[in-house]
């Protein structure tokens, strides 16, 4: 099969690298263009990057230009957009317009109501709301976003429980790391030897995301799921990996034994599609006392899956755990990688 050419707008920076290390060996796509700032465009992305991984900057990657953020400029039809929020909303407005398919990482459209804000493991229907930003927006490309990388976990883990017996009231507490900040992000000053119980915006948007993802398709709009959501997020010294705890309340009966047994049965589209970036269990439950830890579990299922660990009762809602996820893998260049793999498979890309 030819490999479809892909661009990736906001490519050098933390999710950006991200994206052109998963890009790699990809088998459905062959990364052919790259852009970012007016700072780095005109550049060899080798130049231009201040490359931040630790495995090598892939060799393909090292010697393409970098072009500016601005249409048609030679770009291909699929686009993944990880640029800075300040940014992403003009930009990827502009590129859909201009008739190109762009898979975004950034929060600019993901709660407008004719934009799918997916994870393909639980909303892959969502997908359709495509067909209504076309004929609003009258764009001969489409935008199609993946979450917040703290909503991203918390999520994976809540679909499994809330289809089989229903949420009620969910209270999540995030510790998120550095890298979710962007490079070079927080000051060393403000985070060594603390912790900022603060990140502008992000509970607004984990709260109202989870809603959208876990809401149902109807007449052509997402009616958000009918439970209460409570985030408190804070920034911790970790590199990559955002861990949160989480305590539920139910709306069946069940039991800790129930909700692992349904987190470990948990398979889902991307599964059953064998989608190349789909990680095997989307769901991965730890029996140790003090695991999902970021310097162990991060990597789990090649940095796809949601690790959950430390399941037991909770004497203020029903139950309690905690759940990591990498967050820009996972919750970023991964996410949007699976979103663009589905819309393949589904036939979005046509
Ligand atoms: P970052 O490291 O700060 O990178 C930002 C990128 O945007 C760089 O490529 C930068 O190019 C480009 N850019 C900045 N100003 C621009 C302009 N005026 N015109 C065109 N390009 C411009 O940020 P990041 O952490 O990769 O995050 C990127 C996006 O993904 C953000 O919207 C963020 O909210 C979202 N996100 C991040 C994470 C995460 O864990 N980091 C997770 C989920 C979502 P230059 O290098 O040329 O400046």
């Amino acid at each position: 099969m030819k490999k479809l050419e892909v661009g990736i707008l906001g490519a050098t920076g933390m999710v950006g690298q991200r994206f052109v290390t998963l890009l790699e060996n990809h088998p459905w796509f062959e990364l052919a263009w790259v852009a970012a700032s007016d700072r780095s465009a005109g550049k060899s992305y080798g130049e231009a990057c201040n490359w931040r991984l630790r495995r090598p900057m892939p060799g393909k990657a090292r010697g393409l230009l970098v072009h500016e953020c601005v249409p048609p400029n030679a770009a291909p039809q699929l686009l993944f957009s990880s640029l800075d929020s300040k940014v992403a909303g003009e930009v990827e407005r502009a590129f859909a317009e201009a008739g190109h398919v762009v898979v975004s990482n950034s929060g600019s459209y993901r709660m407008q109501p004719d934009v799918p804000l997916l994870i393909p493991e639980v909303n892959p229907d969502h997908l359709t709301l495509v067909r209504v930003q076309r004929q609003r927006r009258g764009w001969k490309g489409m935008i199609v976003t993946n979450p917040n990388c703290t909503a991203v976990g918390l999520v994976m883990s809540l679909a499994p429980i809330h289809r089989a017996f229903g949420l009620d009231r969910v209270v999540m507490t995030s510790m998120q790391a550095v890298s979710g900040a962007g490079y070079p992000g927080v000051p060393t000053l403000d985070i060594l030897g603390n912790v900022i119980p603060y990140i502008a915006h992000e509970e607004e948007k984990v709260e109202a995301e989870t809603r959208k993802l876990l809401g149902n398709l109807e007449d052509g709009a997402v009616r958000p799921a009918d439970f209460a959501v409570s985030a408190q997020c804070n920034r911790v010294l970790v590199e990559d990996g955002h861990l949160e705890t989480v305590s539920v309340a139910l709306r069946s009966p069940c039991s800790v034994a129930d909700l692992i047994e349904t987190w470990r049965g948990f398979r889902a589209i991307p599964q059953e599609l064998d989608l190349p970036s789909a990680p095997a269990r989307p769901v991965v439950v730890r029996d140790e006392i003090d695991r999902p830890q970021p310097k162990f579990d991060v990597e789990t299922e090649g940095g796809m899956a949601a690790v959950v660990g430390r399941v037991r009762p909770c004497p203020v809602l029903q139950f309690k755990y905690a759940v990591l996820s990498h967050n820009t893998i996972r919750g970023a260049a991964g996410a949007a990688l699976l979103n663009a793999e589905l819309m393949k498979a589904r036939g979005y890309l046509d």
